[in-house]
């Protein structure tokens, strides 16, 4: 029998409703908190559950919240805004750089098979993919490969 693991417990997956596919509610990646950078860290728990609250009204009802361990997952934080919202949540098991690296699809293969579709995807949407990819992968590497241990 299949369920969904969510963090007030598992439900049948017909049970989920309207649910926003990916998302970052809570989350504290150690690379940008040492950095200082505070665009991409999301520690206002209040502010959280107003973003929700307004998700709810619209009718959602589940959201999968897609922080990994390594960018700075908070279970415990998250738990508390399902609780507060009733918005189901689920969260990601695994580590981002698993997903990239060793045990995963490997460096190779993304840069075989994305990086050539990110390309063209960018420039139909009217930017230039390779220069997206120059400033992602080459001017700023420690964005690309910040969660490499
Ligand atoms: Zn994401």
């Amino acid at each position: 029998m299949s369920f969904v693991r969510t963090l007030t417990g598992d439900i049948a997956p017909a049970d989920l409703g309207v649910t926003y596919a990916h998302d970052h509610l809570y989350c504290v990646p150690p690379f940008w908190k040492e950095k200082g950078d505070v665009d991409l860290i999301i520690d206002d728990i209040e502010a959280s559950i107003k973003d929700v609250e307004l998700f709810k009204s619209a009718g959602g009802q589940s959201i999968y919240d897609a922080t990994t361990l390594d960018y700075g997952r908070d279970p415990v934080a998250l738990r508390t805004i399902s609780e507060r919202t009733g918005i189901r949540i689920i969260i990601a098991r695994r580590t981002m750089y698993r997903n990239y690296g060793e045990g995963g699809l490997g460096l190779a293969y993304i840069l075989k098979s994305w990086v050539p579709r990110f390309v063209d995807e960018a420039d139909e949407a009217g930017f230039n993919g390779q220069a997206l990819i120059k400033t992602f992968m080459i001017d700023n590497p420690q964005r690309a490969f910040a969660f490499k241990n």
